[in-house]
């Protein structure tokens, strides 16, 4: 079924009202969406030591479309303001004509080390003379990967320490391989050991690691955006004025690894809640986009995943561009173990991997720019403070529509700390000095 991502007023529902809002705009049983939870049983499998489930918030980003379609993005994070704040700049950005992304072919690399190579350049020309057979290996050692379109597409060599008169040389042996819909940590494993022995032979070498590179450059997602200027005109702020806000903030970042790793923080933000969403391997997100971004700095150095520019054709337009690796699977590893995880799938429609990846970058880069955009106006604090005094409330006690209010004391009075929240959530309550106490971060 097509489905909009445009749902006006979904924040202002109760939680019911979203769930039975989400299941008759899906189409599906309102009971999958009741208990997404995992269970201890299956928990108890998943992992070791088992003691318990740990819960997050689960949430639907509104506004996303990309490439012409409209998703519903289910993102899993603690922080508050991040889903509001992504929904929020996704609809800005449908106004310039939604998200443009294009995902590389799902490649994975698998390395082989090869250590004590006595002849570096002997041993590179040997596995190079013996590529297509070590590709045939490859292939062998998981033909289900092959029969679904997937499997090896080339071997490199790489000289990590040349061999020399005294000293050993050291060769990483990289085998690309199309993984399809999996993340693909386990298949390219299971490839490597395959047929690591034969190239310690090529290679007269001790074989040293099989595994993975979680600097998955060969499966990159790209997207680019564009927003109206004045739709990011904030109150006191003139869409122009935060445009070149925002492109002075990516020139920031693009100039000083220091604000690059927060600039990526923000964009993590979004990518990772979906990541965590759809039960894939964050960490692995987290390295690849990391050592990606370790050279993208104008100086050399670690730099911004997303850079954000005027457009050149006159508009006035803000255009924004995002490039990074993702390793991330609509099958296998734990993700079809998860309830959450089917549900996050199945409300975002996916089925190709691909398709994922663009979607969790779209999300990274809505977080960057909604980030940016608070930043270059109001600052970054307006807006978080009125979402941090909510988390404040909650943890000082207050349920129910107390909530709010305390909240909503505290920004008035601009002074939001925990016992500032404990004083009002006592006076609300009537009770002064003998109501719920409870003692934070050294006030008490
Ligand atoms: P996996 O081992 O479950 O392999 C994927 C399975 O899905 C295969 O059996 C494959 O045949 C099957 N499959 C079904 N339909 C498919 C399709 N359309 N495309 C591709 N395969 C299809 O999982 P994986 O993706 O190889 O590995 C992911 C897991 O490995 C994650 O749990 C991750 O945390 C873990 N891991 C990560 C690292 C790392 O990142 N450094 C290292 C080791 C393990």
């Amino acid at each position: 079924m097509t489905r909009s991502s445009r749902i006006p007023g979904f924040y202002k529902l109760s939680l019911e009202e979203r769930r039975t809002k989400l299941a008759e705009d899906l189409g599906i049983e309102l009971a999958t969406l009741v208990a997404p939870t995992l269970d201890e049983e299956t928990a108890n499998h998943m992992v070791e030591n088992v003691v318990g489930v740990y819960g997050l918030p689960l949430g639907i980003a509104l506004n996303f479309q990309v490439n012409g379609t409209d998703y519903l993005v289910p993102m899993c994070v603690e922080e508050p303001s991040v889903i509001a704040a992504a929904s929020n700049a996704a609809k800005m950005i449908r106004e310039g004509g939604g998200f443009q992304a294009e995902a590389d072919d799902p490649i994975m690399i698998s390395q082989v080390q090869l250590d004590a190579v006595h002849d570096t350049l002997a041993a590179t020309q040997a596995i190079d003379a013996h590529a297509a057979e070590i590709i045939r290996m490859a292939d062998a050692a998981y033909p289900s990967l092959v029969a679904r379109g997937g499997g090896c597409r080339g071997i490199e060599v790489r000289t990590l320490r040349r061999s020399t008169k005294n000293e050993p040389g050291m060769l990483a042996v990289h085998l690309y391989v199309d993984v399809r819909d999996a993340m693909g940590a386990n298949l390219v494993n299971t490839i490597a050991e395959a047929v690591a022995p034969r190239l310690g032979e090529l290679a007269d070498a001790d074989v040293g690691l099989r595994i993975l590179s979680n600097l998955a450059d060969r499966r990159c997602v790209r997207v680019t955006c564009r927003v109206p200027a004045k739709c990011l005109a904030t109150d006191g702020h003139s869409g122009d004025e935060v445009r070149d806000g925002i492109v002075a903030a990516s020139r920031f970042a693009e100039l000083d690894p220091y604000r690059a790793a927060t600039h990526n923080k923000g964009i993590m933000n979004g990518v990772d809640a979906v990541v965590i969403a759809t039960g894939n391997d964050w960490r692995g997100v987290e390295a690849g986009a990391h050592a990606y971004a370790a050279d993208k700095g104008e100086n050399g150095g670690y730099g911004p995943l997303a850079t954000w520019r005027v457009a050149d054709d006159g508009s006035g337009d803000l255009v924004g561009r995002i490039e990074l690796p993702m390793a991330v699977g609509t099958v296998g590893g734990t993700l079809r173990v998860h309830p959450g995880a089917r549900l996050a799938l199945k409300i975002l429609g996916v089925e190709r991997a691909s398709e994922l990846g663009i979607i969790m970058a779209c999300a990274g880069m809505a977080s960057n720019m909604a980030a940016l955009r608070a930043l270059a106006s109001e600052g970054i604090q307006k807006g978080h403070m009125s979402l941090h005094a909510r988390s404040l409330a909650l943890h000082v006690g207050a349920t129910g529509e107390l909530v709010d209010r305390v909240a909503e004391e505290m920004s008035r009075l601009g002074d939001v700390r925990a016992e500032v929240a404990q004083q009002i959530l006592e006076r609300l309550r009537g009770a002064n000095g003998r109501g719920h106490k409870h003692s934070v971060g050294g006030a008490s």
